[in-house]
Order: C-alpha cells, then sequence, then structure tokens
C-alpha cells in the first residue's frame, strides 16, 4: 500500500525504533509512548486489520507480541500488560494496517486508562438470544 506508513516502516523506508523483524512480523516503539515501551507489532505484508488477516499472520504476530509481553513482566518489571488492537474507525485504529499494541502497565495509576464500565442501559439485554446469534453465526461461517 503506497500510502500506508506501517508499510514504510515495514520496508525501511521510514526509520523507526526496530525490536523485532522477520520475514512476516515486525515490532517497533509506538512513537506516542502511553506507558514506557509500549510497541506494535504489525505483518510486513499489509492488512487492514485484524479481522482481514490470514490465520498464520495473526498468529505469528500474535507470538511475537506474547514474547515482548514477557520480557515487560521479566525485564521491565511491569505489573501488567495491555495486549490489543483496534479494528475500524470506530474503534479507535487510526492506522489502517493490523497491529497490536503491547502495553506494560507499571501501576494501576500509570495514566494509562481501559475500563470495561458497565452500561446499565443493557441490563434487560436477553443474552442467550445474543450468544445464540453469534453461535448460529460462527456454525455457519466455518472456515
Ligand atoms: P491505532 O489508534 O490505529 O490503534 O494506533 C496507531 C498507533 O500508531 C498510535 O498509537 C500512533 O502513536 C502510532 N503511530 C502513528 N504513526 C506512527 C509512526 O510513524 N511511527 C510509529 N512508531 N508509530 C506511529
Ligand atoms: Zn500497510
Amino acid at each position: 500500500m503506497d500510502n500506508c506508513i506501517f508499510c514504510k516502516i515495514a520496508n525501511h523506508i521510514i526509520p523507526s525504533s526496530i525490536v523485532y523483524e522477520d520475514d512476516y512480523v515486525m515490532a517497533f516503539l509506538d512513537t506516542s509512548q502511553v506507558t514506557k515501551g509500549h510497541t506494535l507489532v504489525i505483518p510486513k505484508k499489509h492488512y487492514d486489520n485484524f479481522l482481514s488477516t490470514p490465520h498464520d499472520i495473526v498468529s505469528r504476530v500474535m507470538i511475537v507480541a506474547q514474547r515482548i509481553g514477557q520480557i515487560f513482566i521479566k525485564d521491565f518489571k511491569a505489573k501488567g500488560v495491555n495486549i490489543l488492537t483496534n479494528c475500524y474507525e470506530a474503534a479507535g485504529q487510526s492506522v489502517m494496517h493490523f497491529h497490536v499494541h503491547v502495553i506494560p502497565r507499571y501501576i494501576a495509576s500509570d495514566g494509562f486508562r481501559l475500563e470495561f464500565k458497565k452500561n446499565d442501559e443493557l441490563k434487560s439485554l436477553n443474552l442467550p438470544a445474543i450468544a445464540n446469534q453469534i453461535k448460529e453465526n460462527l456454525d455457519h461461517n466455518k472456515d
């Protein structure tokens, strides 16, 4: 993709602080560090987001994300790690090349906040019906 900033990073056209690279995957520091060490893991080939990336590539990217998360716990003395990926603009994706954020967490008040807040307006949702809808679609869309 000509205008994709992460393709340019993957191809060494623009520089980044690279922490890992193989034939398929690259990992580099996010220029906007939300905590110290905040790393992005990407496939070198362009896929728009996690949802459109082939399984084998997702697997390679997640294995590298796992290894980096382990390093944050062991060597950076992080107390936790958030590993997350945003899909589409509505979910906060700003660079449309699949990437996984690996964010070390040092203390609860390190400035990064990811909150799963209960929405009381959704109290009356029919959870079994929703679960069934997802399940039926999974059953019909097997690879
Ligand atoms: P998103 O919001 O799409 O999940 O995350 C995109 C991330 O890419 C942001 O955290 C942003 O700071 C980072 N980013 C954007 N442009 C560059 C860049 O040129 N180099 C690096 N290293 N990170 C970038
Ligand atoms: Zn790209």
